[in-house]
């Protein structure tokens, strides 16, 4: 078999991996990124393809321009389940052509030195007395197969998670995903029989009746081309998405023509892993949890997790020395970046996805919490206890005191989580003390949601 030695192994070319390669690029070091589809191919995966600006000005990315850029976003206008009351939230963002952009980083991570190969696959990863140590891989288009030995090596390999679950169960990057934690979701893209009325915000429509556990959207890509679709949360029975899909689309998205695109996929919905790194390995994106659980969006946050992988990776290299414990500053960035934000969400996703549309009705319409607490909400990833006390008051008397109590729980609780987070261990030794902390604090919380 062909032998190929890399300091860094990337598999999987899209966000998070094309970040991890563009933040990796030009510091001298031999990084080999590889994906299963062609080159025009890669980044085109079923999404809603919705960006908040924030992220390409935190990470310092360049924002996409041309035809990379199908439209600018002003905010998101949200609308309650019986579409009565509507919530602004602004804020800047893009409406990406996401593989354009996608392939746009990695020429440039191309152009200072990172070597891609497409139509190549990652068929088992190398791991030696438990050390990963690169993967064995196929090459379509040359038709061979070849080992390739890295000092560390990326999975980047999005929902697929097609190398860290090739590892053994007890290995902590190898943790699977509870149904329950992701949402189906499927989109299609589709010219309007008519100009769409402000194409520059989002739309949301909230309905446990039209998207069990998730949300529809109806993201204008342009004038006359829009992007429409829901996630539904994933093993509770709910049935299929495309049923749902058929059966409220015209409520949604009465304007669609003609379809130009259609797809799905699973996007996972909780806190990241409880560990991104192992030794010689680190984990992005998707196959890391790295998505917000509560409005699925996923690819600014790959953007930070190839981001921190880049740090981890570059001070790993320059230390000489690849194992978990060098490689632990890609944990403590991301979380603090945004993993405990994610984790403090999910308890929030938890809460709204048990919620019936009457309560969100109510809620909505009576300002139970304001459009600028969601902001911070979404921002920040807290629920001020503030916003449990005023809707205190105005429950107090109106006949719906499980609801008041239950958004005092989790705001709590969501607090609580973050603070454990901010104590996410130094060193791996601690790790499982931390983990059983918080998993006993996860289930306190599901019990407290069930009462
Ligand atoms: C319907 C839907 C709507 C969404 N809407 C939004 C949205 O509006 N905004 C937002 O920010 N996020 C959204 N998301 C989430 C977002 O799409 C993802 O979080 C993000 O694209 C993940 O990027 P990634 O790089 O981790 O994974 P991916 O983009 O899935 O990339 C993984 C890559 O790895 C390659 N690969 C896999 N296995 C191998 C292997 N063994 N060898 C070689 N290559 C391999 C694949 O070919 C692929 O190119 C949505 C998701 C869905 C499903």
């Amino acid at each position: 078999m062909k032998e190929s030695s890399y300091d860094v192994l990337i598999v999987g070319g899209g966000f998070s991996g094309a970040t991890t390669a563009w933040h990796l690029a030009g510091r001298g070091y031999r990084v080999l990124l590889i994906d299963s589809k062609p080159w025009n191919r890669i980044g085109d995966k079923p999404c809603g393809d919705a960006v908040s600006k924030d992220h390409f000005d935190d990470l310092k990315m360049p924002y996409p321009q041309g035809e990379e850029l199908e439209q600018k976003v002003a905010g998101i206008r949200l609308y309650s389940p019986d579409m009565k009351t509507v919530w602004t939230v602004k804020g800047e963002g893009f409406e990406l052509n996401a593989p354009a952009y996608n392939q746009r980083i990695l020429k440039e991570a191309q152009s200072k030195g990172v070597e891609i190969m497409d139509l190549t696959t990652a068929s088992s990863p190398l791991l030696e007395n438990g050390v990963m140590k690169g993967a064995v891989i196929f090459n379509r288009r040359t038709n061979e197969t070849i080992k390739i030995n890295a000092k560390i090596t990326v999975d980047a390999t999005g929902n697929a998670r097609s190398l860290r679950m090739k590892l053994p169960p007890e290995i902590p990057v190898a943790e699977d995903l509870d149904d329950r934690d992701a949402d189906v979701a499927y989109r299609e893209e589709a010219i309007t029989v008519q100009d769409i009325e402000e194409p520059e915000y989002l739309r949301i429509f909230v309905s446990q009746k039209a998207a069990p556990g998730g949300y529809w959207w109806y993201f204008p890509k342009g004038e006359r081309k829009v992007n429409v679709g829901l996630g539904i949360q994933g093993g509770m029975g709910y049935g299929s998405v495309h049923e749902y899909y058929r059966k409220y689309l015209k409520v949604y998205a009465p304007d669609i023509k003609e379809v130009v695109v259609r797809g799905g996929a699973l996007v996972p919905t909780r806190r990241p892993l409880t560990s991104l790194v192992w030794d010689g390995m680190v984990v992005v994106g998707d196959s890391a949890f790295t998505v917000n659980p509560v409005h699925g969006g996923g690819k600014g946050s790959a953007m930070i997790s190839g981001f921190c992988a880049a740090k981890a990776i570059t001070n790993a290299l320059e230390a000489g020395s690849y194992d978990k414990q060098s490689l632990w500053e890609m944990n403590l960035c991301y979380i603090d970046k945004y993993g405990q934000k994610q984790a403090s969400l999910e308890l929030f996703r938890k809460f709204l996805q048990r919620l019936p549309d009457e309560d969100i009705d109510f809620g909505m319409r009576k300002g139970l919490i304001k459009e600028e607490d969601l902001m911070e909400v979404s921002v920040k990833g807290s629920l001020k206890l503030s916003v449990a006390e005023k809707a205190g008051r105005l429950l107090s008397g109106l006949a719906r005191p499980s609801l008041l109590i239950k958004l005092k729980t989790v705001a709590s609780y969501m607090a609580k989580v973050k603070e454990l987070y901010n104590n996410y261990p130094l060193t791996y030794s601690e790790l499982p003390r931390w983990k059983d902390s918080l998993y006993e604090m996860y289930a306190q919380f599901d019990a407290a949601l069930d009462q």
